[in-house]
């Protein structure tokens, strides 16, 4: 009919653009590509600013297109099933090395505009995989607050990012701060900044930068 329309969608892979696609956005060959060269199974704990941060992909700089891809293909609010599988995957090897702790929270990194986007999904869907309940407890401070902040608040930006929910008050052995991706560190010392008020603090993400 119309070529074209075929497609349009997301019903193929992300990588090559093949019609073989699964719930992790990519074809069997991407898909088996990407654990091959980006699976994080030696390093699958690290530690980023004394933050204990666990990861199943390792993103080297310039190595790995198929995970430069996927990382902005899973970003935003419609990727929920592909989420899914990525904590699936995650749980997997998560729990080769650990028991999640006893009295354990999920915490999402916040949105800018408090909408349900990424981070949320992966840890609904680790959520539900494992019973530990998940805390919107922390929200991002918008720009406006941030105006009102004196310069000298401001310029800490550690604290200035987030701040916690009023109703976070429980307290928790683990608290689990959930992203995709981690790179300079800063936004999970910003979270833990304010978490640690809750308990011990450790990161999830999808993906680790170097
Ligand atoms: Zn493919």
């Amino acid at each position: 009919m119309y070529p074209e329309l075929l497609s349009i969608g997301m019903n193929t892979c992300i990588h090559c653009g093949s019609f073989g696609f699964r719930s992790s956005l990519l074809c069997f060959h991407c898909e088996e590509a990407l654990f091959r060269t980006a699976f994080n199974r030696l390093e699958f704990f690290t530690e980023v600013k004394c933050v204990p941060c666990l990861s199943l992909f390792r993103w080297q700089r310039d190595r790995n297109r198929i995970l430069n891809r996927l990382s902005l293909a899973l970003k935003g609010q419609q990727q929920q099933r592909a989420w899914k599988y990525y904590a699936e995957r995650f749980l997997e090897e998560w729990l080769k090395s650990e028991f999640p702790g006893v009295s354990a929270v999920l915490v999402p990194c916040p949105a800018i505009n408090g909408v349900k986007d990424h981070s949320y999904w992966f840890a609904e869907s680790l959520s539900k995989l494992t019973g530990i309940p998940m805390r919107t407890a922390l929200r991002r401070v918008d720009v406006k607050e941030q105006k009102r902040l004196t310069r000298r608040e401001r310029q800490s930006s550690i604290e200035t990012k987030f701040v916690l929910s009023e109703s976070a008050s429980e307290k928790f052995s683990h608290v689990y701060f959930v992203d995709d991706i981690i790179t300079t560190g800063t936004t999970i010392q910003a979270a833990q900044f304010h978490l640690k008020k809750l308990g011990h603090v450790k990161a999830i993400s999808l993906i680790i930068r170097e």
